[in-house]
């Protein structure tokens, strides 16, 4: 096969799939590519909390909070089956002096910012979850009204459909080989089905954008940080939003369970981590859960997703022209479906106009050039 596109968008990630839909919403010539299912691999895995709360500096926070703002437009593009969940995000601090400071700094940090936010009473945040016990908290807990949550794979489903239907192409599953350059200009991709020609690539393939793009002489500073998600059953209606108190994190899921996570237990997975049974450690976690929510007493963890996330040198996004390579952008971050909606229609209307938003300036792929070290 060899066919012509104005852009290639190498990844239906939660990232690439939204450029991807940015673009064709814009009226430009687009294949959309994925070895896998949109949103299979990384964006499957996550938890989905589409948020601003405690990003740092303050230009990562203001970038975070576009992207929530980003997805009221973004829901109605989409429409049901987006994969998209609301309810905002309840927040309370584990019962130590640690996490009551954390909280307290957070609290300061939203009131700098100016994000929306209350601070609620058990009995309140009862009203709002009646099946989780919010017990101990004194300070009040944190109520984020405009934060969602997204299954990942979910989303970039419904955006590469939708994409689709503006009139983009998906061609999945196909394998991008490499990306193929004329002297020092981009003309296409060599996939696992052909040639596809285009004056413009994205790569937007996740952690696997490193070994795309280092053929090109550019090595992209971004490692992989390993985490996992446990699913697990629960009645329908067991929690309504994104719940964290102090040290995990649950949310509701699209099919009616309960999906859990925690960053502690995320260091004692790898990539090779066995996923048919829950370790003993992650049923500890269901029963810390049961404790402050006694309706998922008789659920059970019935799955296990372990992936990595792209994490840039400097946790900040890299997004923007490839240094070196005309044609050439990428599009690698953490916290990508947070930033999903905003990052894809900023690139897809600097990719249309030719033109560079203030939006994305901070996280140009350049910042890394001369720096002493950009390894991870
Ligand atoms: C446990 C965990 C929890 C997380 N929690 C959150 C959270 O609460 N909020 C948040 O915003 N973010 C969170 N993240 C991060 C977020 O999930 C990622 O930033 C985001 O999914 C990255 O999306 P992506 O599209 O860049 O990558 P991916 O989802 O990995 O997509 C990349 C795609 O590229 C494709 N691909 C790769 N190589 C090729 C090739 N050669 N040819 C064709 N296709 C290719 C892959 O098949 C894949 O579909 C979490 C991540 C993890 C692991």
């Amino acid at each position: 096969m060899t066919s012509s596109s104005d852009v290639v968008v190498v990844g239906a990630g939660v990232v690439g799939a939204a450029i991807a839909f940015y673009l064709a919403k814009s009226g430009a010539k687009v294949t959309l590519v994925d070895r896998d299912a949109p949103g299979g691999r990384t964006s499957r895995v996550s938890f989905g909390w589409i948020n601003a709360l405690g990003k740092r500096p303050e230009h990562y926070h203001r970038l975070s909070r576009l992207g929530v703002d980003a997805y009221t437009q973004l829901e109605e593009d989409l429409g049901p089956g987006s994969g998209i969940g609301h309810g905002g995000g309840l927040h309370w601090p584990s019962p130590d002096d640690a996490g009551r400071s954390e909280m307290a700094s957070l609290v300061r940090d939203l009131e700098e910012f100016n994000y929306p936010y209350s601070l609620l009473t058990s009995q309140e945040a009862a009203e709002l979850e009646p099946n989780v016990r919010v017990d101990g908290v004194d300070d009040g807990i944190l109520y984020a009204p405009i934060e969602r949550w997204a299954d990942g794979d979910l989303l970039a489903g419904a955006l590469a459909k939708q994409a689709v239907e503006y009139g983009a192409s998906l061609a999945s599953p196909v394998s991008v080989r490499e990306l193929v350059t004329d002297g020092s200009r981009v003309t296409g991709v060599a996939t696992s089905d052909g040639f596809l020609s285009a004056g413009t690539v994205v790569v937007a393939a996740g952690t696997a954008s490193v070994g795309l793009l280092a053929p090109l002489g550019y090595q992209l500073p971004l490692g992989r940080v390993v985490g996992i998600l446990g699913v697990v059953s629960a009645p329908v209606g067991t929690v309504s939003r994104v719940l964290y108190p102090g040290k995990y994190h649950l949310r509701p899921t699209n099919d009616g369970r309960v999906a859990i996570g925690c960053r502690d237990m995320d260091d004692l997975v790898d990539e090779d981590t066995d996923t048919s049974s829950p370790p003993s450690w992650m049923n500890q976690l269901l029963d810390m859960a049961r404790r402050d929510c006694p309706a998922l007493g008789g659920g059970q963890i019935e799955e296990l997703r372990v992936g990595a996330r792209p994490m840039p040198a400097d946790g900040l996004p890299i997004v923007g022209p490839v240094p070196g390579v005309q044609g050439a952008y990428v599009a690698a971050m953490h916290s990508g479906v947070s930033l999903a909606a905003i990052v894809g229609q900023t690139l897809a209307g600097e990719i249309i106009s030719g033109g560079v938003s203030p939006v994305l300036e901070r996280y140009r792929p350049d910042r890394f050039s001369g720096s002493a070290d950009t390894s991870v």
